[in-house]
């Protein structure tokens, strides 16, 4: 089961997350049939959404990220329908290019960095709230970084990371720290020092999982680790397929079956395929009791 461990260091100073999406990377390969390189772009984009939607006050509270850096795999989307679940889509599934230098792949370039990423929260407020930072490196965690804290004031530091094997996702997860405005340079200091040994954050919840990092990495730091919250991929697009057919009004629905057979809509986020026929157009439109 995917989760999501959080915890407040330095009594209170500096807030963690740290968040194991293995399963959930899994899931987006099979609905979307991702390359291994697609699948650590999304993978770690999935990862940075997870940590928003945590964070997330309320159980209505959406958000959605997207990231458009011109690379070859396109924008990359990432949402939530509903509370410890997250959903992601890739533009070019099948995005590949050689391994980098270093053995790593190079989700940089798949991304790319001319362009920008962009958070917009509806928290139930009139205007929704948008927060967009240019893309630093395309490699996702820098530029989340870079996000929190030019769009959102916050000094912090993010390891993301998806680790392939012949099977798919063997591990992949984050661990994103905040410091609070009352933190000194020390903690800054030795957090940095501590966020060294995530270069390789996949391999290291592969070996570790997120409990023991939290507890042999940050447990001494007058810190406190919550219970872990459960996180997965879900997409509840049954009710949103509805609303859009809705909105097409009655008179439009009718004419597509007339001259289709059918209206077919496809859900980009799990690729379920929604089929409607005549027989369903009363249902379809029934007034709310
Ligand atoms: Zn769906």
């Amino acid at each position: 089961m995917d989760k999501i461990i959080k915890g407040v260091l330095f009594n209170g100073k500096a807030r963690i997350a740290l968040i194991e999406s293995t399963e959930t990377v899994n899931k987006a390969i099979k609905i979307h049939d991702l390359t291994p390189l697609a699948a650590a772009a999304l993978g770690r984009a999935l990862t940075i959404g997870a940590y928003i939607e945590t964070n997330l006050k309320s159980e209505s509270d959406r958000f959605n990220l997207i990231i458009n850096g011109g690379g070859p795999i396109g924008k990359i989307y990432v949402s939530s329908d509903r509370p410890h679940t997250v959903k992601g889509l890739v533009e070019n599934p099948q995005v590949d290019l050689p391994i980098r230098k270093d053995g790593k792949l190079d989700v940089g370039g798949a991304v790319g960095k001319n362009g920008d990423l962009v958070v917009v929260k509806d928290l139930g407020l009139k205007e929704p709230y948008i927060g967009r930072c240019k893309l630093v490196s395309g490699e996702l965690a820098e530029d989340y970084t870079n996000y929190l804290y030019k769009s959102e004031g916050i000094l912090n530091a993010v390891a993301l990371g998806v680790l392939n094997d012949s099977n798919g996702c063997k591990a992949a997860g984050g661990i994103i720290i905040e410091a609070l405005p009352d933190a000194d340079d020390n903690m800054v200091f030795i957090l940095e020092d501590i966020m060294s040994n995530f270069t390789n954050v996949s391999q290291l919840i592969a070996e570790k999982g997120i409990e023991e990092i939290a507890n042999f990495y940050f447990g001494h730091l007058d810190a406190e680790i919550f219970p872990a919250e459960k996180l997965g991929y879900k997409c509840d697009c049954w009710a949103k397929i509805r609303r859009i057919v809705r909105g097409l009004g009655r008179a439009e629905v009718e004419d597509i079956i007339k001259e289709q057979g059918m209206l077919e809509i496809k859900c980009d986020y799990c690729r379920k395929n929604y089929v409607y026929t005549e027989k369903d157009l009363d249902y379809l439109f029934e007034e709310k009791k």
